[in-house]
């Protein structure tokens, strides 16, 4: 897929301020830090559209980034929050719940796991949930620059361990914003989903 614009358009909190123009939507969830702003700019070519920041936990709101005028990617705040309130924490649960559940727009998540560590419980809880809503996911891990040749197998054995991979509705790709790595696999994935 050619990228030919891209732009910030909202962010939302609950669903009388998503965008209204019925585009296909492909969610991106992963706990603070997995490297999800870093994908989103990867993807669109651009330096700084999705802020990657290193405090963690920042963003609070879903962000809808417009794509070739014709579908959105929804970034769905981190999860694993090391700073925010009990209550803080429902309330995006609830938030991302209602969106996941009720956004007919809604044509698949990208879940990010960071390739150098075993997924965490609420990677393994999104992804239960997400299956049981048989949303298509692709699961990618993400800084596979980080890792040696050799740690390669590791990544699927740690996913395998906690994940039951073996739905139709999944795919697995190993994924590096710095090198783009399967750069190509992630717009081809996305394309078909937003056709
Ligand atoms: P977010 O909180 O999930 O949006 O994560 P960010 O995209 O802000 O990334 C968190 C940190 O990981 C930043 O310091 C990024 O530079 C770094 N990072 C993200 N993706 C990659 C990658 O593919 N390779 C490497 N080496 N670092 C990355």
């Amino acid at each position: 897929m050619k990228i030919t614009s891209s732009e910030y358009s909202v962010s939302a909190v609950r669903e009388d301020q998503y965008p209204q123009d019925d585009f296909p939507e492909i969610a991106l969830a992963g706990r603070s830090n997995v490297g999800k702003s870093s994908l989103i700019n990867s993807f669109l070519n651009r330096k700084n559209l999705a802020r990657t920041s290193s405090q963690p936990g920042k963003t609070q709101t879903l962000n809808f980034y417009k794509v070739n005028d014709s579908f959105y990617l929804v970034d769905v705040p981190g999860y694993g929050y090391a700073k925010v309130s009990k209550s803080q924490r429902e309330k995006f649960g609830e938030m991302i719940q209602d969106y996941l559940e009720t956004r007919a727009d809604l044509k698949g998540l990208i879940l990010l796991i960071d390739a150098r560590h075993e997924p965490t419980a609420d990677d393994i809880s999104m992804y239960n949930y997400a299956l049981m809503l048989d949303l298509p996911i692709l699961v990618v891990t993400t800084k596979m620059d980080k890792l040696k040749k050799s740690q390669y197998n590791k990544v699927y054995a740690n996913l395998k361990k906690h994940m039951d991979l073996n739905h139709e509705q999944v795919q697995v790709l190993t994924y590096s914003s710095e090198t783009k790595l399967h750069l190509d696999e992630l717009s081809a994935w996305i394309s078909d989903k937003v056709e």
